[in-house]
């Protein structure tokens, strides 16, 4: 067995029984390393770049379940609405408006998660929490029936502080009950929660992560 097979039998062995969905991000990483992982069984493959996944995408078997996990830019988003599973980082309304567009140009429904900033300075992107309210209670994404809301998607600020780290995720985990129970009561399909990447999936997980988003842990370093 390899090492990356190894690797990834490790963490499904962790995660499987939790009920917890794998995202294997295999961003800056050669299609053989991707294979080799496919071999294993891993279906679920996230990466954040468009050309880069544009070309994955080409050449790997079309089971795959794309998931787009970086920032998206709005023009795009065309590219990858024929195939895209998930996309995890939708950080605009406009965004939003533009993947429903693409998806039903596509003739598909594509799968969407909210991006929320909580992480202190790491990242400039995702709604804030009274934004992201606001956004929901203006409504306009009721009109889209081709871009679907699935849940929220957060990253946790990059620190050794694991209590910081358990309270962001606890916060995002609260906002995700909030704006169910204000907006998606009936709506059986916003139910995920993307928290947790190499370093913090163990706490995300404990803080009611649905999925998590792992890369070096499987594939080893990225080389940039
Ligand atoms: C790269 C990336 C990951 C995976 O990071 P690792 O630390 O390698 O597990 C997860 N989420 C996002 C948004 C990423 O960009």
């Amino acid at each position: 067995m390899t090492k990356l097979v190894q690797n990834l039998n490790r963490l499904r062995s962790e995660i499987d029984e939790k009920g917890v969905k794998l995202v294997a991000v295999s961003k800056y990483h050669p299609v053989d390393m991707l294979r080799e992982v496919y071999d294993a069984g891993q279906r679920i493959f996230g990466e954040s770049h468009v050309q880069e996944l544009e070309e994955k995408q080409k050449v790997l078997p079309s089971d795959i379940e794309w998931h787009f996990i970086g920032h998206l830019q709005t023009n795009k988003v065309k590219y990858i609405a024929p195939y895209i599973s998930l996309i995890h980082a939708v950080d605009t309304l406009k965004l939003l408006r533009e993947i429903d567009r693409q998806a039903e140009k596509a003739g598909r429904t594509i799968d969407c998660l909210l991006q929320v900033h909580v992480a202190k300075e790491e990242t400039k992107y995702g709604f804030l929490p009274d934004e992201l309210r606001l956004m929901l209670d203006e409504g306009e994404w009721r009109q889209f029936s081709h871009a679907r809301i699935c849940g929220l998607m957060c990253m946790a600020t990059n620190t050794d502080d694991e209590q910081q780290i358990r309270s962001e995720f606890n916060e995002v985990h609260q906002l995700f009950d909030e704006l169910k129970a204000r907006h998606f009561s009936t709506i059986a399909t916003f139910s995920e929660l993307s928290m947790g990447m190499s370093e913090d999936y163990k706490i995300a997980i404990e803080a009611g992560s649905t999925m998590i988003r792992v890369g070096s842990l499987i594939f080893g370093e990225r080389i940039y």
